[in-house]
């Protein structure tokens, strides 16, 4: 290392790399993979697919999700990487398979392929199926690579707009050309990738359809995104808010959509497009739910769990992973999957502008 010094070679990763051994020594009786019995949720779900948010500072301020002031966490209550890597290890030891990093924005957070590394560990194992992420593409030149290395097979890019002027309005100050650029290096690195598009009305309804062609040509699936009401954005979400419904019929005039029995668990429902060949999914939270199927839970950076995106009931596990071994932390994880509710209840109209008041950002949708 010191000659790395001496290169002028970055170190902060291999002193990570370094100190988690010292943790490692520190781990309480780590959970091997077989030894629990898997998470089955009072409504005989089984809870499969973990979604962490790596922090909730984003490099971006899109107008849905987030205010343009927004207050971040103080770094004393983020889970240090190391944390992180252990809780998510014990959840892949309660029958995790799918773990999704997202945040905020999760290529933003400091020597996070510090934790991408350990993560796909448990890929090597067989513990996990995927490891994956949700990003806003702008880091991606220079992690795409790195991520392909490590596992990563493919990723969810958001993206509203094709056009730069408004993707700088949409998310208030960033440059499309970035993100542009950061699709390319994934194409490159072979990472397989889809667009999450976001429908908003009198800002973006008037290209989506064009958006179905771009994704086409290039390979890419492209799943579009009822606005939900989440946090205090300072703005008026009704205004935004396009339902998929009147979308589709749109869509239908331009595109044969034939319907796909593909499920992933979550509130997508897939088409395919027959004059393109790609996948077309719609996620709508507001006119239909489809929480029957839901096998998803999800983690802050501070260690908070929340059981329904749509629901504000919560388990702290920072407190019990600070202080507790890993048996007790899986115990905490069990007791909150016994409270993961039937389904969310979104509601839009005047007066329900916020069904939950934390942003997006703090769960990573
Ligand atoms: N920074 C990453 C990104 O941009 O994908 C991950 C976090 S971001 C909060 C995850 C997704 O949530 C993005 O696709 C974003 O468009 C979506 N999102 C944020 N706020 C939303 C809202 N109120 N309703 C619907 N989708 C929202």
């Amino acid at each position: 290392m010191l000659r790395m010094l001496a290169l002028g070679i970055d170190c902060s990763y291999v002193l990570l790399t370094t100190e988690n051994k010292a943790n490692t020594l520190l781990d309480h009786s780590p959970i091997a993979a077989t030894q629990q019995a898997p998470l089955i949720d009072p409504y005989q779900r089984s809870i499969e697919y973990l979604r962490v948010s790596v922090t909730d500072r984003c490099d971006l301020r899109c107008v849905y999700c987030m205010a343009e002031d927004m207050t971040f966490l103080p770094k004393v209550e983020v889970l240090s990487l190391e944390e992180l890597d252990r809780l998510c290890g014990v959840f892949i030891s309660l029958g995790v398979r799918k773990l999704r990093l997202t945040g905020g924005e999760p290529l933003v957070r400091r020597n996070v392929l510090w934790l991408i590394e350990r993560l796909s560990r448990h890929l090597k194992t067989g513990a996990l199926d995927e490891l994956t992420l949700t990003t806003n593409g702008t880091q991606l030149e220079r992690y795409a690579e790195d991520l392909a290395r490590l596992g990563v097979k493919r990723i969810n890019v958001s993206l509203d707009t094709l056009n730069a002027d408004r993707f700088a309005a949409i998310t208030r100050w960033g440059d499309l050309s970035k993100v542009m650029a950061g699709l390319k290096a994934a194409d490159a690195a072979g990472l397989k990738i889809k667009i999450n598009a976001v429908a908003l009305r009198g800002t973006n309804d008037d290209e989506l359809s064009d958006m179905v062609a771009w994704c086409g040509e290039r390979g890419y699936d492209l799943t579009f995104i009822e606005v939900m009401p989440m946090g205090d954005i300072g703005e008026d979400r009704l205004d935004q808010y396009l339902p998929l419904s009147m979308l589709r019929a749109q869509l239908r005039q331009r595109w044969t959509l034939t319907d796909l029995p593909d499920r992933t668990g979550g509130p997508a429902r897939y088409m395919r497009v027959e004059e393109t060949g790609g996948r077309l999914g719609f996620i709508t939270p507001m006119t239909h739910n489809f929480c029957e199927s839901c096998n998803r839970v999800r983690l802050t950076c501070t260690g908070t769990l929340y059981m329904c995106l749509g629901q504000s009931d919560k388990a702290d596990l920072r407190s019990i992973l600070r202080e507790g071994t890993d048996h007790e932390v899986a115990d905490a994880i069990r007791d909150a999957i016994t409270r993961k509710p039937k389904g969310h209840d979104f509601r839009l109209d005047r007066r329900h502008q916020g069904a939950v008041d934390r942003h997006m950002s703090t769960t990573g949708g």
